[in-house]
């Protein structure tokens, strides 16, 4: 048995299984200044299963052409499930699930499903390489007022007019809620090994800490979230804290292209700080930035 993954972008990535075929998030369908993945929904004709993450617009979209198209199954919170029975998708396809769930997707493959936490975009986020502190103990109406005072876009920059454009039509025509719905993490279990997928940077320790996998998927961009608190600290000391949970093997980085297509904004983050960090606290962590499509074997 070969367990191969490709790397779809942000965090949406293919696992084939010996012909079975998972998608890990479906969002795919980008703005034409985002890096060139090669790849598109409509270049989507095989599918089994798509894992969801959660259920904003970069993660859940997609997923309904993907299950018309191929008849594949998506597992995904209540509110990924929601939005994709609007939009149609038949019943028999839709397998909600809120963490504690442990589903067959054949005879050698289950998948188990983990509550998890979605990233703080409430607050301030910053590239690999940069601590940020604070931000402690807020209820949800202070954090609401502290991302409106930021501005639009909780401070980020704002995008330009035909690329805003370009964006908003995109989400009108693609599927996704506002809320994400309750972030979800996977573990697969393959007759090989196991691989953990995790689509934002957030866990609950006590969830986290009480999973292994040989092969960890992890989010890197944005502020962590770790037990409903923003980390102390920056995007590396959140995975490494992540890697000596999960104790992986292999560590494969995601969510950290230029997926919004910002101008001079590098097609992919510099993780350069990730990687010394690992090097430095796991030294036998093997991290694979993958390229888009390349089509790598992981078992
Ligand atoms: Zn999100």
């Amino acid at each position: 048995m070969t367990v191969t993954i490709d790397w779809l972008g942000c965090a949406t990535f293919r696992l084939s299984i010996d012909g079975l075929v998972i998608f890990l998030d479906t969002f795919m369908d980008r703005v034409s200044t985002a890096p060139d993945t090669g790849i598109t929904t409509a270049d989507v004709t095989e599918a089994d299963f798509a894992l969801i993450g959660h259920a904003h617009f970069d993660h859940l979209a997609g997923a309904d052409v993907v299950a018309k198209r191929t008849g594949a199954k998506v597992i995904g919170s209540h509110e990924s499930v929601r939005v994709l029975r609007e939009a149609g998708v038949p019943e028999e396809q839709l397998i909600g699930s809120q963490g504690g769930e442990h589903h067959r997707l054949n005879e050698d493959v289950t998948v188990k499903v983990f509550s998890s936490l979605h990233s703080c975009i409430w607050t301030r986020a910053a590239p690999a390489g940069t601590s940020l502190e604070g931000d402690l103990g807020l209820t949800e109406d202070e954090r609401v007022g502290l991302r409106a005072s930021a501005g639009p876009r909780g401070g980020r920059r704002q995008l330009d007019p035909a690329l805003a454009k370009e964006m908003a039509e995109l989400r009108e025509n693609a599927v996704s809620s506002n809320s994400h719905g309750g972030a979800l993490d996977y573990l697969i279990t393959t007759p090989q090994g196991t691989i953990y997928f995790q689509d934002s940077m957030g866990y609950w320790t006590g969830v986290m800490s009480s999973v292994s996998a040989d092969v960890a998927i992890l989010a890197a961009s944005g502020r962590g979230n770790i037990d409903g608190e923003p980390i102390q600290g920056s995007v590396e000391q959140f995975i490494t804290s992540e890697v000596q949970m999960l104790t992986p093997k292999r560590v494969v980085l995601g969510h950290h292209d230029n997926w919004v297509g910002m101008p001079d904004v590098p097609d992919i983050a510099d993780l350069s700080p990730v990687h010394d960090e690992l090097k430095r606290v796991a030294p036998d962590v093997e991290v694979i930035e993958l390229g888009f499509m390349d089509g790598t074997t992981l078992f």
